[in-house]
């Protein structure tokens, strides 16, 4: 059994400390709201009245709260974490925070030789209960390992490659689903609104790298394995995005989303890789980047 504290037991908290009390570790939460704590209590956790009274003792702490600016807060001000945790005791941080902030609260318990594991997660709260999070950790092997029994107990643990990798791989899971969601947004609506089966354009796109994304069907024998001879040449999706884009002011569609993938399609094709797969657009954004 471990000893843990648990500071932070909302929409997705509140059920990880279940599961963690489920598989037969003692769990002390802190939460700002009393609703929360209570309920804590009611699924069979111990309550503390500050995060520095959760901490003392416990091996390892758990926050999942709202903002990196909440995580800073619940283990640095008064009364916070970092104040009781002991040396060798270990912070798992599950929110979602901005990389630059995960980075200082690493260093901030570095100095009071106390690890971190920034273990930011996929899938919702849904997933929280019934313990299949997707779990991106970023954290020294030894630590990972010692952590490993506990976040099992969540989900299932993808090892995103050193301290600081689980923060910056959730950034880039939301960028691309939260964008994905825009475009997909805005090409349904294009199909309503010219009068196509929204239905019927779900199934066809399902069929296509639209629905099936780029990862699993074009990139793989193309841009990742180094070949930029045209299947598709970037000149000709331009032409076709325009064609949307054109048609969309037709049927009153702004297309926001599709403007500035235009946007970004223009530099490439001024870049002089017209001619190339369509797949070259992540080699020239590489570029861009200043990555070799
Ligand atoms: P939530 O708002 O439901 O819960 C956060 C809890 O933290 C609240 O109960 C709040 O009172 C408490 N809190 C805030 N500041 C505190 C402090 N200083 N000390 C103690 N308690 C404090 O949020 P949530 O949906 O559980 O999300 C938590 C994190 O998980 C966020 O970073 C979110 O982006 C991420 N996330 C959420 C989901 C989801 O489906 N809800 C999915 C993946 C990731």
């Amino acid at each position: 059994m471990t000893q843990i504290a648990f500071i932070g037991l909302g929409t997705m908290g509140l059920p990880m400390a279940r599961n963690l009390l489920r598989g037969g570790h003692g769990v002390t939460g802190f939460d700002l709201h009393a609703a929360a704590l209570e309920r804590h209590r009611e699924q069979g956790g111990a309550a503390a009245a500050s995060a520095a009274e959760a901490a003392r003792g416990a091996e390892v702490v758990f926050t999942m709260l709202p903002t990196g600016t909440d995580v800073h807060h619940a283990l640095f001000a008064a009364a916070g974490a970092a104040e009781t945790m002991a040396p060798g005791a270990l912070l798992i941080d599950m929110s979602t925070v901005h990389p630059r902030e995960s980075d200082a609260v690493r260093a901030g318990l570095a100095e009071r030789t106390v690890a971190m594991i920034d273990a930011p997660v996929g899938r919702t709260s849904v997933h929280a209960h019934s313990g299949e999070l997707l779990i991106m950790a970023g954290a020294e092997s030894a630590d990972l390992e010692r952590a490993r029994p506990l976040l099992e107990l969540l989900g299932s643990i993808v090892d995103c490659g050193g301290p600081g990798r689980g923060a910056r791989l959730k950034i880039v899971n939301n960028f691309m689903s939260i964008g994905l969601n825009a475009l997909t947004a805005e090409a349904l609506t294009l199909a309503e609104a010219s009068g196509v089966d929204v239905a019927l354009a779900i199934e066809v796109m399902a069929g296509t790298a639209a629905g099936r994304g780029h990862m699993q069907t074009t990139y793989p024998d193309k841009v990742l394995s180094g070949d930029l001879t045209p299947a598709f040449m970037l000149a000709l999706a331009v032409k076709d995005l325009r064609l949307a884009l054109d048609w969309g002011e037709e049927v009153e569609v702004p297309l926001d989303t599709g403007r500035a993938a235009l946007a970004g399609y223009l530099q490439a094709l001024d870049a002089g890789r017209g001619s190339l797969d369509w797949t070259a657009l992540y080699d020239f954004w590489r570029e861009r980047a200043g990555l070799d």
